[in-house]
């Protein structure tokens, strides 16, 4: 299936395949980037944004890919980002890995 998204400026992508530029669709998108860079504990909160935000894989594995240190992204909290690049580190490409993962979703449910 594919669902497609829009950004603010009306500008559309299909959601089933890999998002380059995908800031723009963001949920976070146009709100202040402020809010996702506290500290600690509001973190947890913080992170509530990303709950059903359309590119969450994206965000994620750029964050990771990059070793993005500071603020809530794809999701994760710093410490929660660290904690997994940490479990994980013979992956070399989140984004493929979760490109692949897309991939096989989308074909097992054609
Ligand atoms: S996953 Fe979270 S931080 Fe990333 S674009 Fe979506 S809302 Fe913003």
């Amino acid at each position: 299936m594919t669902v497609v998204m829009t950004n603010r400026e009306g500008a559309t992508v299909a959601r089933s395949s890999w998002v380059d530029e995908w800031a723009q669709y963001g949920t976070c998108s146009g709100s202040d980037p402020d809010a996702l860079f506290v500290q600690g504990a509001a973190q947890q909160q913080a992170k509530q944004v990303c709950m059903g935000c359309p590119v969450i894989a994206e965000c994620l594995a750029d964050s990771l890919d990059n070793h993005t240190e500071f603020g809530v992204w794809g999701g994760m909290t710093e410490r929660e980002r660290r904690a997994l690049l940490k479990r994980r580190p013979n992956v070399t490409s989140w984004r493929t890995l979760f490109e692949a993962d897309r991939t096989r979703r989308v074909l097992s449910a054609s």
